[in-house]
């Protein structure tokens, strides 16, 4: 190093064009051509010098340049999708957790949305913690269906202990929800706006690498299609928003207490199932509308989306066991003959009328628990830890 700095001073001390050959000197012609590599190689050292000591200590640099080091890339870390329906009882709370790479950025990034929260109980005993045990720190979305309390008021006790993201926004059916103005969320203040059939909100990156939940349903209608009012406005049932989730070969629907045109008492319900149906098509898992009431789950429903794993979110609890019997004979019917359903998971026990027939009994699974479904889209998912299609 002290040779390095004397040969600084001594450059310094040069008259550069001259050392570089740029001005005729008053040496001899011989002696000039010996001088000039030895200048050369002077100045290299010396601008070599200037390098290192103007560079910041980063330690020695390694030569050859060593390849990046291989980081946990989409390249090497499928994306994956988690759909999570909580043990509410007779109530909905969803969560959809993406976990993904976003482009030219080795760091998993998540993203999450809750559909429905369950009652204000549910909430708080179930849904808050089930979200801190996921990790979940903000919602990037949170969804209400429509407005009966099992599915909307824990929605809204939910949104003030775990904050939406910064770009959140809480989507309801028509705006028609006051109460969620006057949430204290913990970062924001909440953003309301309602969703139209036909809208998307969009999870993840670029190309395929991304989750599309589409809204399909909402307040009666669809994108191309409207049920007939006849001047009075339809049951809040039948106005659910319903969504069709899909990643890459995955797809999944939900649609909160949706109806079929199955009777409610001594009523009809009005038919928005079977339009849906027609946009929506087949689906991987169905999240069974309305807790498996026949109100809802009508046949061509059921034929057109034909899932190979049914959900079914509703439980027996001391207060429904005798309003509710859930889900119906109808339903389980319906849902069993299905030619590729293979499974019908329940969160919560069973209330159905004389309960459950040898035939439901291959079928049915009540976890009386949540039920988590997960996929990278290749075709396979998991159910708990059940894997589909079955090795
Ligand atoms: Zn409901």
């Amino acid at each position: 190093m002290q040779g390095l700095i004397i040969s600084l001073n001594h450059i310094i001390s040069l008259n550069f064009p001259a050392a570089l050959g740029l001005k005729r000197s008053k040496l001899p012609r011989r002696q000039r051509v010996k001088l000039r590599p030895q200048l050369l190689i002077l100045i290299l050292i010396s601008v070599g010098f200037f390098c290192l000591a103007a560079s910041p200590a980063q330690g020695p640099a390694a030569f050859p340049p060593k390849s990046p080091v291989p980081s946990a890339s989409s390249t090497s870390t499928p994306s994956t999708l988690t759909i999570t329906h909580f043990n509410v009882g007779t109530g909905d709370a969803t969560l959809v957790l993406f976990n993904f790479y976003p482009k030219d950025n080795p760091n998993k990034t998540t993203q999450s949305v809750l559909i429905d929260g369950g009652d204000v109980q549910a909430a708080q005993k179930v849904v808050i913690p089930g979200l801190r045990k996921a990790h979940v720190t903000e919602l990037k979305f949170a969804i209400a269906t429509h407005y009966d309390p099992e599915h909307r008021d824990g929605l809204q006790t939910v949104i003030t202990e775990i904050p939406m993201s910064m770009q959140g926004v809480v989507y309801d059916r028509d705006r028609g929800w006051p109460s969620i103005n006057d949430v204290s969320s913990p970062v924001k203040t909440v953003e309301n706006q309602p969703l139209l059939a036909g809208s998307e909100i969009i999870l993840g990156g670029e190309g395929d690498n991304r989750v599309v939940i589409k809204c399909v349903a909402a307040n009666g209608a669809t994108a191309t299609w409207r049920y007939p009012r006849k001047g009075k406005d339809i049951d809040e049932n039948a106005q659910s928003l319903a969504f069709l989730i899909t990643f890459k070969k995955f797809s999944y629907f939900i649609g909160g207490d949706l109806t079929g045109g199955g009777k409610s008492g001594f009523r009809s319900t009005p038919d928005i199932e079977s339009a849906v149906a027609k946009e929506v098509g087949e689906v991987t898992v169905l999240r069974v509308n309305h807790h498996g009431s026949d109100t809802s789950s009508n046949q061509g429903f059921l034929a057109a989306l034909n899932p190979s794993v049914a959900v079914i979110s509703s439980g027996k609890t001391p207060l429904n066991d005798r309003l509710f019997q859930w889900p119906s004979r109808k339903v389980l019917d319906r849902l069993t003959k299905l030619p590729r359903l293979t499974a019908i998971y329940i969160t919560g026990q069973v209330a159905t009328l004389d309960g459950l027939t040898e035939e439901d009994k291959k079928k049915v699974k009540d976890v009386q628990g949540d039920i988590t479904i997960s996929t990278t889209g290749d075709g396979t998912f998991q159910v708990n830890s059940t894997s589909f299609p079955p090795k």
